[in-house]
């Protein structure tokens, strides 16, 4: 069943098309999703560690805790409050200007900070704001300092009693929130690669084992039809004609069909033979042949019984039809001329024909065999080169 599923290559082309497509799109799709679902979760991740940020700042600047001012015997406090609280985020840094306006900065790990301390365009901005901001940073990969290549920063303005006195800012390495991200790209692609590859190699199977069947059936065919056919005149052979006869007759008794029976033989072939060679004898059996293909219409059968012994067959003929067709033949095979190579002589072929019905002359396969057989042995008695048929008797 798979095999005749798979040997339809028109089928399997357009399944291949079809399976191909199929993953170029969700190839597509998963890593559009992907990048999609990447920059919503960041977005979203941002959002709640800005707010986690908020919490922190909010605590630090409960005036209850610190009150005023911000900066001076309190320093020592706030950053170790800033330490304790802020130590989950990645880098966290209070900066805070002081009357002066210069900045004090803390940090939970000042070495990682330090590099990126650089003013922006986004932080200027931020600083001179009264909203929070978000930005994401690239940070210059040549920076030896760096261990990472993004940055998520976090600006919150703070104010106390009205009056900015500083940024809370907060950096969150991207990094860490896109690689779960980038490994699912990855183990994607090696999934469905691994599923093209696969169906690729099924395919390849598929068309290899297509091919070899097609090869076999056709060897098969080929065998079947040398078995069933006779080499020198591509007729079939007397194996074949035998189980045809058997089909036939069954045929015709189902269905109420006549069936007449040829049965011929070149007369005085072995003097032909033993006078002009077999070569030539071969080349009559080949005319012979072709004379018969010529006469007799494509639903009628013949073979060659043995020797130059030649049967046909007439599905739904009486004796009468068959009779006149079998004159037809004998009357085309006196007409053939064949020419002896060596000597040039021109040499002409007639036969003997005897001819058998069924039903009425007999009712099964040897009888009706034997019959013609006997009607053709009647015609080289009685001189060769003419049709003979039995009348069935009224006992028979
Ligand atoms: P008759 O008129 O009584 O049939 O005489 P005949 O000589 O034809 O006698 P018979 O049919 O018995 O001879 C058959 C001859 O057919 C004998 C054999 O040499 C020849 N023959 C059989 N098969 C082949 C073949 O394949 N090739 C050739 N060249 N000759 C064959
Ligand atoms: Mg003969």
């Amino acid at each position: 069943m798979i095999l005749r599923v798979f040997s339809n290559k028109k089928i399997l082309t357009i399944g291949f098309f079809c399976i191909t497509l199929a993953l170029a799109i969700s190839i597509y799709l998963g890593l559009h999703v992907s990048e999609l679902a990447r920059s919503e979760m960041v977005k979203s991740f941002a959002l709640v560690r800005a707010n986690e940020v908020q919490g922190v700042v909010s605590h630090h600047f409960d005036p209850d805790h610190l009150g005023k001012p911000i900066v001076g015997d309190d320093y020592a406090k706030l950053k170790h409050h800033l330490e304790e609280d802020a130590s989950d985020s990645d880098l966290a840094e209070l900066r805070i200007w002081d009357a002066d306006g210069t900045t004090i900065m803390f940090s939970t790990d000042p070495t990682e900070i330090g590099h990126r301390a650089a003013v922006t365009p986004e932080r200027r901005h931020t600083m001179h704001g009264n909203e929070p901001h978000l930005s994401f940073v690239d940070v210059d990969s040549k920076d030896s300092r760096s261990r990472f290549n993004r940055l998520l920063e976090v600006h919150l303005p703070l104010s106390v009693d009205g009056e900015r006195v500083g940024i809370y800012e907060l950096y969150l390495r991207t990094d860490r929130i896109e690689t779960p991200f980038r490994r699912l790209t990855a183990i994607m692609i090696v999934v469905t690669t691994a599923i093209v590859g696969s169906m690729l190699f099924i395919g390849v199977a598929a068309l290899s084992l297509a091919r070899r069947n097609e090869e076999l059936t056709a060897l098969s065919a080929k065998l079947g039809r040398e078995a069933d056919t006779d080499g020198v005149t591509g007729l079939f052979n007397h194996r074949h004609f035998h189980a045809w006869l058997d089909g036939q007759l069954e045929r015709g008794r189902r269905y109420g069909e006549e069936l007449s029976l040829l049965m011929l033989d070149i007369d005085r072939f072995k003097d032909v033979n033993d006078s002009h060679g077999h070569k030539l004898g071969d080349m009559a059996l080949i005319e012979l042949a072709a004379a018969i293909r010529r006469v007799f219409r494509s639903i009628d059968y013949a073979a060659r019984y043995g020797g130059d012994e030649f049967v046909v067959a007439l599905p739904a003929t009486g004796a009468e039809a068959a009779i006149a067709a079998a004159e037809r033949l004998r009357q085309e095979v006196a007409t053939i001329e064949l020419q002896d190579m060596v000597s040039g002589e021109h040499i002409g072929m007639t036969i003997s024909c005897g001819v058998a019905d069924f039903p009425a002359g007999a009712d099964d396969r040897d009888g009706l065999i034997g019959k013609a057989d006997a009607a053709l042995l009647d015609a080289k008695r009685r001189g060769r080169d003419q049709v003979i048929y039995h009348k069935p008797s009224r006992t028979a």
